[in-house]
């Protein structure tokens, strides 16, 4: 099952999905390929493939993303290989994707389960984002613009939640799981296989 959550920048979806993987050895992460800046305390191949634009348009040019996009300036993109490697081995892979990238997926995978989590409001976002202290307060500022825009596209999502605490978000994702994999379409054939 691929789960996609997107959030405005500092709405919560990296830590909500540490804890997730925490949880839960049976689900992992997709680690995307940018060619964004390394921040402080991330690591190549544990947050991200940090890669130059050269390589990034090489890795267009061969196929090798089954979605990429620009998000502020810099190139995001998510390896067809992460998809791979998951099946058969995991029973959840979840992707943290801006809305072009969750879009594109669901557009790919129709069974995909696109997760919208939104900050409880916009000031609290901002202080978020100052409080990350990981961007120049110009960056913070693109950012946030571009969050109005972001949470507009959450109705487009298949789940939408507030990131009122962490603790919250975590169990009502578990709960979406659970849901998602009793879905008829995903569990029927194998079921009824079963009982004959
Ligand atoms: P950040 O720079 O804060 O890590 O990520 C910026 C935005 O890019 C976030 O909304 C994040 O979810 C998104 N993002 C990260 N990886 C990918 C990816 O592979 N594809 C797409 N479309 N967006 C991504």
């Amino acid at each position: 099952m691929l789960v996609v959550l997107s959030s405005p920048s500092g709405g919560g979806k990296t830590v909500t999905t540490k804890l997730l993987l925490k949880k839960h050895p049976e689900f992992a992460r997709s680690i995307s390929v940018t060619t964004r800046k390394k921040r402080r305390r991330e690591k190549n191949g544990r947050d991200y493939y940090f890669v130059n634009q050269k390589e990034f348009r090489s890795k267009i040019k061969k196929g090798e993303f089954i979605e990429w996009a620009k998000v502020f300036g810099d190139y995001y993109g998510t390896a067809i290989e992460n998809i791979r490697k998951a099946e058969g081995k995991k029973e959840v892979l979840i992707l943290t994707l801006d809305v072009q990238g969750a879009l594109s997926v669901k557009r790919k995978y129709p069974q995909s389960v696109l997760i919208f989590i939104l900050p409880p409001s916009l000031r609290e976002l901002k202080k978020r984002l100052v409080r990350r202290n990981t961007d120049r307060p110009e960056t913070i500022k693109m950012r946030l613009k571009f969050s109005l825009k972001e949470i507009g596209f959450c109705k487009k999502y298949d789940y939408v939640m507030v990131n009122d605490s962490l603790k919250g978000i975590v169990g009502l994702i578990e709960k979406i799981i659970i849901a998602e994999k009793h879905k008829t379409e995903r569990t029927v054939d194998f079921l009824l296989k079963r009982l004959s």
